[in-house]
């Protein structure tokens, strides 16, 4: 059976530690989809959504194991639509793992089958932050070196 994990998250945007998430975890699965959460209705991001679906595509441009879409359902619902059986996180610091504790458990409470598996950051990466990066780049500051794509 093919071992499928999904990647959940904003990814507002899309940054290095994100990407070496998924790099390193090509070691373990066969197939990584890279799944942005995204309500029209509900969310306002900073960089738009089909932008950013563009720019991860291009990420992963030679690397067909890794596909992108964009979700407006539980994370638990799509894995079982994809045929996935595995979530990908990556944990930064505590404050990372106490949030991820509390959604892998209430993920596997909606999806039995589903098994959260954690990367633990590459120290050069755990500072990057979307969050930090959307601040800086509001600000006009030039935050190139923590994306994996021009902007
Ligand atoms: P969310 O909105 O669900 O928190 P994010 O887009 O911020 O999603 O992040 C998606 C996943 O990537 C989360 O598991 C987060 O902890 C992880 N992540 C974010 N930045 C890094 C980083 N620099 N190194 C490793 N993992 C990271």
């Amino acid at each position: 059976m093919k071992r499928i994990a999904i990647f959940p998250g904003s990814f507002d945007p899309f940054t290095k530690g994100h990407e070496d998430i998924v790099l390193r975890s090509l070691s373990l699965f066969d197939e990584v989809i890279v799944a942005i959460g995204f309500n029209s209705s509900k969310n306002k991001r900073y960089f738009e959504i089909d932008f950013m679906v563009d720019k991860i595509k291009t990420t992963f441009k030679e690397t067909p194991q890794v596909s992108v879409l964009v979700y407006n359902e539980l994370t638990a619902t799509l894995a079982d639509k994809v045929g996935a059986n595995f979530l990908l996180r990556g944990l930064r610091n505590t404050t990372d793992f106490e949030y991820e504790n509390s959604i892998s458990q209430v993920n596997r409470h909606l999806n039995n089958d589903l098994e959260t598996v954690f990367l633990i950051t590459s120290p050069v990466f755990s500072s990057v932050s979307s969050t930090i990066i959307r601040e800086v780049h509001r600000y006009g500051g030039d935050v190139q070196e923590f994306l994996p794509y021009e902007l």
